[in-house]
């Protein structure tokens, strides 16, 4: 097929197969995949703006987009358009040459953010590995500090690499790993009493702070927003002291929350901050952003042979004209705003199991009643059975992260499947 029928019919491949209709047999998968992941008994084959279909050819709305990363939904012809010119052209050469899309991605980022320099990998716990080594670093020759303390917030989610797991607040993730990655240091999040007493205990011989981690909002700790009044007094403490204030934007960096970087809800500007997810809508990328001390790499000290290449800097750059041409932010602080109103209609409605809906733009949370035996997933498969997909934050926390696309009908659609869903819980 010729790049132009596939562009003006971008489904077509998948919808050109013979109609599926077998529910999927997962015993050789389970034989030859590591079993990492809790998996839900479907395998989707197909999908197409904000619906997914499955292989008995079952829709599903989809308000889980790859975990917050589909960006521009499925198949979008915009998405469709670069990766299949681009594959045609030139998919990956080595960061020895110069890649113009990288260049450009690049440019883009600088134009819409306060970042000054961009380093390009593949994933989130890969950008944030960058900034941990750039801290490090920072911390050694900047602030000649011999043993650099990273700060970092309980209820955290940095990746699940070793210094990543590290970085994370969350015992969990650390369980079965040790040792872990020294020079990490916990602190409550949104607590500015917490900050400054850490700050001040760790201020001792040749052992201080270096840097300070911390999510915009910590989304898999549970859709919790960062208060604008603590990273206010953080910022300031970083300016003050030298500290390095690393955000993490890799769940609600690039419109998720319907400004392009969540640091703008909060009054601040960060001298390091990593995005992944949602950057290239699907395609694996992961960037390394710096505003201050952009030039404390020399080259050789770090380097990624996918990071940056021709096709994933063709996606992301797509999804970012598309995200400006299609007035996108617009649509997600509308949408948002909607979700959030006909979910607190059904926490209201049902108050033995719901406490509380929170959020940006479209990145929200229902917290379930901690008293009562319901889990976040127990949610999350009644809502399945309805054909909505929705994915928890947490134990007790269901997550609403649909594509930047989505319509008002679907924002409905979805609230209503999710009452129906809900009804089977109440006492
Ligand atoms: C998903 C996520 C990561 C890890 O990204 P991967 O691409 O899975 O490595 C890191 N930080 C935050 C805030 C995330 O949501």
């Amino acid at each position: 097929m010729s790049i132009e029928a596939l562009v003006e019919n971008p489904s077509s491949p998948a919808e050109s197969t013979s109609p599926a209709s077998a529910p999927y047999d997962p015993t050789e998968f389970d034989a030859s995949v590591m079993g990492t992941y809790g998996r839900f008994p479907i395998a989707l084959e197909r999908g197409k703006g904000c619906h997914v279909w499955d292989t008995e050819g079952q829709q599903y709305l989809d308000f889980v987009a790859g975990i917050a990363t589909c960006t521009l939904g499925h198949a979008h012809p915009a998405l469709v358009e670069a990766v299949t010119k681009q594959i045609q052209t030139l998919h990956h050469v080595s960061n020895l040459y110069y890649i113009p899309q990288q260049g450009e991605l690049a440019k883009w980022i600088i134009d819409h953010s306060c970042a000054d320099r961009v380093f390009f990998c593949n994933s989130g716990a890969e950008a944030n590995e960058g900034a941990i080594k750039l801290a490090r670093k920072y911390s050694h020759k900047v602030l000649e500090i011999e043993k650099p303390v990273i700060l970092t917030a309980k209820a955290s989610f940095h990746g699940r690499t070793l210094a990543t797991i590290t970085a994370t607040g969350q015992p969990k993730y650390h369980k079965n790993f040790d040792p872990l990655v020294p020079g990490f240091q916990y602190i409550p999040y949104n607590d500015i009493e917490a900050l400054e007493n850490a700050i001040a205990d760790l201020d001792e011989g040749n052992q201080r702070v270096g840097a300070i981690i911390m999510e915009p909002l910590q989304g898999e700790g549970g859709v919790r927003p960062g208060e604008l009044e603590y990273f206010l007094k953080l910022r300031k403490m970083c300016d003050d002291t030298g500290i390095l204030l690393i955000l993490d934007e890799v769940q609600v960096g690039v419109g998720r929350t319907g400004k392009y970087w969540g640091y703008e809800h909060l009054g601040i500007e960060p001298d390091v901050f990593t995005s992944a997810k949602g950057l290239a809508g699907g395609i694996p990328i992961g960037a390394l952003m710096c505003k201050k001390f952009c030039d404390i790499f020399e080259p050789g000290e770090h380097a990624s042979t996918f990071g940056g290449n021709p096709f994933a800097c063709a996606a992301a750059l797509a999804v970012n004209q598309t995200l400006e041409q299609e007035n996108l932010l617009h649509n997600v602080q509308q949408r948002g705003e909607q979700l959030r109103t006909r979910l607190r209609a059904i926490a209201l409605k049902y108050p033995d199991i719901f406490v509380e809906v929170r959020g940006w733009g479209l990145i929200n949370g229902m917290e379930l009643n901690a008293d009562i035996d319901l889990t976040a997933v127990d949610v999350v498969k009644a809502a399945m059975a309805e054909r909505l997909l929705l994915v928890p934050a947490g134990p007790k926390v269901v997550r609403f992260v649909p594509p930047l696309i989505v319509s008002a009908e679907e924002v409905d659609e979805a609230a209503q499947i999710l009452e129906r869903a809900v009804e089977k819980f109440a006492l």
